[in-house]
């Protein structure tokens, strides 16, 4: 789907990439703590202040080289892919702004999650407004509108049954998450909320024998994390991204 014009968009895509890198590192430290800590503002070891000496790709504290946040480069890499896969398409205008959002927010909840098994409900609701916001000047037919919140309802509905059923097994912040993974989804096409759900599911039982094998401890297992990953894989499939 590369035309000339998205290949000439490319390198100022890569650059505003790595330009807002930084902030989705000091969000992704910020919030990483377990649900009874209160967010982190400096380095777990030395107290300096996460941001700005928190914040560069390698991962590492400024001041005493301490690990803090998303691990080395990985926040650089998946922005730099998303922003160009995001440029190749050749979407443009407000919906190039909203799946920039959306794919921006949920790369941030992917690595919170990975890192403290939680997905801050404060995140998602930006991560939910900014892409409905965002999408609503896109001049699209009334049938997207209706597949986004349909989808939507239905990823976050069968959520919160299972939330349900398991007493709590499914957390909350996994219920939530299904809200922007069925906007951004379903606004393609609803049925696609299942794809998704399916490829989540998969990429997570895959992560057991590889566990088992390189003798990583048993750990509960961030669905959420995998769900994101399963969903900007279908988007980046269906061709938006
Ligand atoms: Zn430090």
């Amino acid at each position: 789907m590369s035309t000339p014009t998205a290949i000439r968009h490319r390198p100022h895509q890569l650059a505003y990439a790595l330009a807002v890198t930084p902030l989705l590192r000091w969000l992704i430290a910020h919030h990483s703590v377990p649900a009874d800590q209160p967010w982190r503002t400096g380095c777990p070891v030395c107290a300096t202040a996460l941001w700005p000496a928190a914040c560069t790709p390698s991962g590492q504290c400024r001041t005493c080289q301490a690990r803090v946040g998303a691990p080395p480069y990985a926040v650089e890499l998946v922005a730099v892919v998303a922003f160009g896969l995001l440029a190749a398409s050749g979407t443009r205008g407000w919906e190039l702004a909203a799946y920039t959002w959306w794919s921006l927010g949920l790369l941030v909840l992917a690595l919170i999650d990975a890192a403290v098994l939680r997905l801050p409900h404060r995140l998602t609701l930006a991560t939910t407004a900014g892409t409905v916001l965002l999408l609503t000047p896109v001049t699209a037919s009334a049938s997207a509108w209706w597949s986004a919140i349909v989808g939507a309802a239905c990823l976050a509905g069968f959520y919160a049954l299972i939330h349900a059923a398991t007493r709590g097994g499914l957390g909350l912040g996994d219920v939530a998450v299904a809200v922007p993974i069925g906007i951004g989804v379903g606004w393609l096409d609803w049925r696609l909320i299942a794809v998704a759900a399916v490829l989540g599911h998969s990429l997570a039982a895959a992560t057991i024998p590889i566990r088992r094998m390189t003798g990583t401890a048993p750990s509960p297992v961030p669905l959420g994390t995998y769900l994101i990953a399963g969903s900007l894989l279908i988007v980046v499939v269906a061709g938006v991204l």
